[in-house]
């Protein structure tokens, strides 16, 4: 009698439900096992895995038998990798031999990795499997140790078992359900993150900017000397953006889920990610195989940090300006297409030459104008156009490092970053960075005279009409965070001050 039970592999961030068939076959050696339907090396040791787990259950009853079994995966098409089909081999294996009746097998999602003992082990993708469950309206049966990854998902009953026994008793009804928290209550609250923009002095411009970064979304480059606090800056936006919405904390829990687990104190957390400049493309925007979302993807939701911006590969950057506009990656892999989230608030930095201490005018930098000015060439137009707030930093005076009183702490800052935030959703439902085009000149609500003194604005800094709107929303912004209906000359003027270096040169 063939048995069949559920289990489920990852393809690139989503998890697939796959139907394990075990089956006689005279073409298996009597008492013996064959597995096929594109299994990779870890699924076919996975095989023999659950066989020796099996072997006090089943004893010597498939040797007595007389005939083999075959294990079919299903769909054909898609590539079975991991340890987490141990666990539904084992009891499609098992319900075949012991021949348990089939409506028993059909309810549930099986995940795990088996023992030679025969004890059930965690996996990566429980966070995966748990969504598959909810969809499918499955019950999921892991190991204890994936449950707090698998509670973060609001739904499907969760039973877990220690050993392959444990499981099959599921399936006799004799289960012990988990009662732990489900959803959002089942991430435990987020102790205090040990960095804090008070620990940044000075620098008042780009705190500003760092603010209305945070507050409307916008990507930001900070541009300074070393020592001038760049990514001090840069590590800190993460504590000054509001914790992430349920919806939004599940669409970046899906992404990292799939490359290992997740931690339950972190699940409300804007992630951040800050990839090394040598970098490759694959890394940053994701593909591979099998495919891999890259740092962008990761990033969804929070900050994707680039350091030292001009020191990566121009190809590696090129590649992010299309995610930068759409928010999304698209990958094509043997002739399937998808598409990752990409949604990231980006936050750069760089020298403003080789050495990095260009136009500081203490004599240290040794470079010719010329080799700054390639140095800063290494950006295209169309990347630079992308960041929104540009900033120059000054280096910090030693005498201003003892004197100066500490910055504003994170959560106040984060308060009124939520303010602003929560100004931008009551009248668009999204930040400022992500309105519309089409939107733009109607939210930001300008006088005829504003509207005269803006074209001005345009001809003068030669902005083209990208970045004509991406300054609107700035500027947009900047009347959130003070809290006015209409923006105004001063939000212009000072939305302006942010684009300055647009063609790269000139101090
Ligand atoms: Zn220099």
């Amino acid at each position: 009698m063939p048995a069949t039970s559920l289990g489920t592999v990852l393809d690139g961030i989503d998890a697939v439900l796959v139907t394990v068939e075990a089956r006689t076959s005279f073409d298996v050696p009597a008492g013996g096992c064959r597995v096929i339907g594109l299994p990779d090396a870890a699924v076919k040791e996975g095989v023999l895995r659950m066989r020796m787990g099996a072997g006090p259950i089943l004893g010597d009853l498939p040797f007595k038998e007389g005939y083999g079994t075959l294990l079919n995966l299903a769909p054909a098409d898609v590539r079975k990798a991991g340890r987490g089909l141990d666990l539904p081999l084992a009891i499609a294996y098992c319900a075949h031999v012991l021949k348990y009746p089939e409506e028993r097998l059909g309810g549930f999602l099986f995940l795990g990795e088996i023992a030679l003992s025969g004890d059930v082990r965690p996996v990566t993708g429980a966070f995966g499997a748990a969504l598959l469950a909810k969809r499918f309206r499955l019950a999921l049966c892991c190991a204890p140790e994936n449950l707090d990854e698998a509670r973060l998902v609001e739904g499907p009953p969760i039973y877990p078992v220690r050993t392959l026994p444990d499981a099959l008793a599921v399936l006799r009804g004799e289960g012990v359900l988990d009662a732990g928290p489900r959803g959002v209550r089942a991430a435990v609250s987020t102790p205090a993150t040990r960095i804090d923009l008070s620990e940044v002095k000075g620098q008042w411009t780009a705190r500003r900017a760092l603010e209305t970064a945070a507050a409307g979304g916008h990507n930001i480059l900070l541009e300074g000397p070393p020592g001038s606090g760049k990514s001090l800056l840069a590590r800190r936006l993460t504590t000054i953006l509001p914790a992430l919405a349920e919806g939004e904390a599940l669409e970046s829990a899906r992404i990292h889920a799939a490359l290992k687990p997740l931690d339950p104190a972190r699940f409300r957390d804007p992630p951040f990610r800050s990839p090394h400049h040598l970098s490759t493309p694959v890394s940053l925007v994701g593909g591979g195989h099998p495919v891999r979302p890259g740092e962008i993807s990761l990033a969804h939701r929070g900050v994707l940090f680039l350091d030292e911006l001009p020191e990566f590969p121009r190809e590696a950057l090129e590649v992010l300006r299309e995610p930068m506009e759409e928010r999304v990656v698209h990958l094509s892999r043997g002739g399937r297409s998808r598409t990752l989230p990409a949604d990231a608030l980006i936050v750069a930095a760089m020298n403003p030459c080789p050495c990095g201490h260009y136009g500081a005018g203490d004599g240290r930098c040794r470079c010719t104008p010329q080799a700054a000015l390639r140095y800063r060439g290494r950006l295209s137009g169309p990347l630079l156009e992308r960041f929104d707030l540009r900033v120059r930093l000054r280096a910090v005076e030693a005498r201003d490092l003892v004197e100066s009183p500490a910055g504003e702490s994170s959560a106040d800052v984060a308060a009124r970053v939520r303010e602003a935030r929560r100004r931008q959703n009551e009248r668009q439902g999204d930040v400022n960075a992500r309105l519309a085009d089409a939107r733009i000149v109607e939210v930001c609500g300008l006088s005829s005279d504003d509207v005269r003194w803006h074209r001005t604005q345009i001809e003068q800094l030669a902005l083209s009409a990208r970045a004509a709107r991406r300054l609107l929303r700035v500027a947009r912004t900047l009347a959130d965070m003070a809290g006015e209906i209409r923006v105004g000359k001063k939000q212009l003027a000072e939305a302006a001050s942010y684009r300055l270096g647009e063609q790269g040169a000139g101090d």
